[in-house]
């Protein structure tokens, strides 16, 4: 019985206690007062699917509430590999969980690892300026990273952390089914393709990442670091725009 209905039926039960201290044996209920309660019984009637089950439910199944059960329940408590003993926080990704495009960076910095939000900072505030020039803003798309905890030093991934980490990058993508991915420096690409390829050689090209669409630019970093890489990014981006409108029907 809802608290609702208790509450009714304990007042009911007072006030014939009362009456009958007062000794009145028999009572009329007026008809329009039996059918007001009827309908306030009625009403709180508890629904076969309460609030709280319905959003239950939907956590269970909207992408964004299954994203938030493998970040609660797996990525935040994660052990796995050595880089938990060092870390403030896991960086899981954020983000449209309904977004065609997915860009995937090498691992958290300082930043990410204090505010557990992949790409903020300057290299953020640079790429939230790189998806406005093709037409983004940071809302429509999806942003993580290979490894979730930073790495001492911002050193680059090793082979042991990202064989551990990688299966929740996949889980990500599995949810998120993206139409197409951009690695985000040489790093974060020669880690997703399993290659030694310079950079050079991985843009301007489309592969081919567990069946998913992916390009691969400059991290926003190494931009800050190296103006001159600019337009070769912003080529880069464009071809990345075209093959995205191209995937998703916006051609
Ligand atoms: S880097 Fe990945 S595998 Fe290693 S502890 Fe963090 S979440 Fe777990």
């Amino acid at each position: 019985m809802s608290q609702r209905a208790e509450n009714i039926v304990e007042d009911l039960r007072l006030f014939l206690r009362q009456q009958e201290e007062a000794g009145v044996e028999r009572w009329h209920l007026d008809e329009g007062i039996v059918a007001a309660a009827r309908q306030t019984l009625a009403g709180a009637q508890p629904s076969s699917r309460t609030q709280s089950q319905v959003e239950s439910t939907e956590e269970e199944t909207s992408k964004a509430g299954v994203l938030a059960r493998l970040d609660r329940e797996e990525v935040s408590i994660c052990t796995r590999c050595k880089l938990h003993s060092d870390r403030n926080r896991t960086v899981f990704g954020v983000g449209n969980p309904n977004a065609n495009i997915v860009f995937v960076g090498e691992a958290p910095g300082r930043d990410e690892d204090l505010q557990g939000e992949p790409f903020v900072g300057m290299a953020g505030q640079l790429l939230t300026k790189i998806l406005a020039a093709i037409g983004f803003a940071r809302e429509d798309v999806y942003i993580c990273n290979v490894l979730k905890c930073r790495p001492p030093q911002n050193r680059d991934p090793q082979p042991d952390e990202v064989a551990q980490c990688e299966p929740y990058l996949l889980r990500q993508l599995e949810i998120l089914q993206p139409k197409v991915i951009c690695a985000l420096g040489r790093v974060a690409a020669q880690t997703l393709l399993q290659t030694r390829d310079s950079l050079t050689r991985m843009r301007g090209r489309v592969h081919d990442y567990h069946g998913v669409p992916m390009m691969v630019t400059y991290h926003p970093a190494a931009l800050l670091r190296n103006p001159n890489w600019k337009r070769p990014t912003w080529e880069d981006v464009q071809k990345l725009r075209a093959l995205h409108d191209e995937l998703a029907g916006e051609a």
